[in-house]
């Protein structure tokens, strides 16, 4: 099993770091080989130039961290994202690690959700967010409700591109330092059973037409179930 994990908090002492370095101590246990992008360790430029977005048909014209960081996403059949909830998305660096090395011709294209490049393989989202608990991001919460806010990388990133989205891992960082601490086993312990975890169960394209659900596919499945 070949685990990418995408980093994106820009401490190393940060309760995302324990998050993250648990999660690859629990992966490593059961023998996966694991490989990690920390985008600010890294320094990694999030910010696309139009030939970034598209793979250009001469590959010796792809830049040097664009091809490395293909390389990991085409080697995983894992991907795992842990970041903090900022301004109710990831940080900046990660939308731009989207921007850049999720280029048409690699993520998607002529292919894209149930048909995308990257068909076969599973992303799960690991995130923190401010407060004690999640009320707030409930079916009559202040902020909306979760999946919503989870909406454009799950749904619009992650299955255009052909991938099962397994459910997210969401801590409110505000709780006891006890109960982070048992955030962190329960992590690892998902870790631990990671192919037996449930996906979203998104629609399929072809429930679609013209870009709107079919009378026929509406009860079909829970659209975003979190
Ligand atoms: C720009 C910005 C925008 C934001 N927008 C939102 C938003 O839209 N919605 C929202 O909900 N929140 C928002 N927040 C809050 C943010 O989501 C939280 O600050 C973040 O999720 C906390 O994660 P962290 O890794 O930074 O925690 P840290 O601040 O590093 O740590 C949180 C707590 O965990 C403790 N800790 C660290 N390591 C461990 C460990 N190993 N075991 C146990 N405890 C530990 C720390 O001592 C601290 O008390 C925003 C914050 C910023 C800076």
């Amino acid at each position: 099993m070949n685990v990418l994990i995408v980093y994106a908090h820009p401490s190393s002492t940060s309760y995302n770091a324990a998050l993250k370095d648990a999660t690859i101590e629990a992966l490593l246990n059961r023998g996966a080989s694991v490989k990690v992008s920390d985008l600010y360790a890294m320094n990694f430029n999030p910010v696309a130039k139009m030939e970034d977005t598209v793979v250009p048909k001469n590959l010796d014209k792809v830049p040097e961290d664009l091809r490395l960081e293909r390389e990991k996403v085409s080697w995983a059949d894992y991907i795992i994202f842990q970041f903090p909830m900022w301004w109710t998305s990831a940080p900046a660096i990660l939308k731009g690690w989207f921007d850049r090395v999720f280029a048409a011709n690699f993520a998607y294209g002529p292919g894209v959700y149930n048909h995308g490049n990257f068909k076969g393989k599973k992303a799960m989202l690991s995130l923190t967010t401010g407060g004690r608990h999640l009320g707030s991001y409930g079916p009559k919460g202040l902020k909306g409700e979760m999946k919503e806010r989870l909406f454009s990388i799950q749904h619009e990133i992650l299955y255009f591109s052909g991938m099962d989205v397994i459910e997210p891992f969401i801590v409110p960082s505000g709780v006891s330092e006890k109960e982070r601490k048992d955030y962190i086993e329960q992590l690892k312990y998902r870790m631990a059973g990671l192919e037996h975890l449930s996906t979203i169960p998104f629609h399929v394209l072809e429930d679609y037409e013209s870009g709107q659900l079919k009378m026929d596919s509406f009860e079909k499945v829970e659209v975003i179930k979190i």
